[in-house]
């Protein structure tokens, strides 16, 4: 319908690619059918080392660059790490904060993933906020509960649709080629859509919601098509422009 959200799809290259790799971004760029690009946004997400050399190559084209991580400060005394400040100095509009394997690599906590959601509001880039169950939660039936309380403990209150999205990733679909049925897909995207309807009225209604977790051309059009899905986060697929711009397409 009209009133649904513009799709996002989202590219997370992890910690994937180098300068030459520039060339799939480009390939991207390229590729991309103005028509297409008309309908839906698209994102890649390179590590900060590709931030700005991307965000060059990609600059009055319909590509958007973004990070994959935050630091809650703008900037100070820590080491090794990067501000949603500097990420935007260098021509980043989105940044992906509360990945899982953020939040099991780096023990980042829903209050963590907040204040870095938090951080690139601050700095002006949309937050792309991942929340998703395990295997375990899964089989334990709490799939629900665990979506619910991540929610609530990692969006900030007054989060908007402008500067917010929420990208459901169950953790054992990340990677393996495994993902949840249409049904399961609908099941969660539904009650993340009334949660935010709940905390944020108006504004949680537009917010978009993305599934990623194993999305290839071949199931992007299906799980596309799930209600209150609005898009992919896309890993594995997402370092070779044929692929990303084939999940693309599924729009
Ligand atoms: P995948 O990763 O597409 O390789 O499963 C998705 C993600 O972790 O964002």
């Amino acid at each position: 319908t009209s009133d649904r959200p513009r799709p996002l799809v989202a590219g997370n290259w992890k910690m994937n690619g180098t300068r030459a790799s520039q060339a799939v971004v480009e390939a991207v760029r390229d590729g991309l059918d103005p028509a297409l690009a008309g309908r839906i946004d698209v994102l890649v997400c390179p590590p900060a080392t590709l931030v700005g050399a991307f965000a060059q190559a990609l600059a009055g084209s319909a590509v958007r660059v973004g990070g994959q991580d935050v630091h809650a400060a703008a900037s100070g005394a820590h080491t090794g790490c990067v501000s949603a400040e500097m990420l935007a100095d260098l021509g980043a509009t989105h940044t992906i904060v509360g990945h899982s394997e953020r939040r099991a690599d780096h023990h980042e906590t829903d209050a963590d993933v907040r204040a870095k959601a938090l951080a690139a509001h601050r700095a002006g880039l949309i937050a792309i906020l991942c929340v998703g169950e395990t295997r375990a939660e899964r089989e334990a039936g709490r799939t629900l509960d665990v979506v619910r309380g991540q929610l609530a403990g990692s969006l900030p209150d007054g989060a908007t649709a402008a500067a917010t999205v929420i990208a459901y990733e169950p953790v054992w679909a990340i990677g393996t080629g495994l993902t949840p049925t249409a049904a399961d897909v609908a099941e969660v995207h539904g009650l993340i859509r009334r949660e935010l309807a709940a905390r944020l009225g108006e504004e949680g209604a537009r917010i978009r919601i993305l599934y990623g977790g194993s999305v290839k051309p071949q199931n992007a059009a299906e799980l596309m098509a799930v209600p209150n899905v609005d898009g992919a986060l896309v890993g594995g697929a997402s370092l070779k422009a044929e692929d990303f711009l084939g999940i693309a397409a599924a729009y």
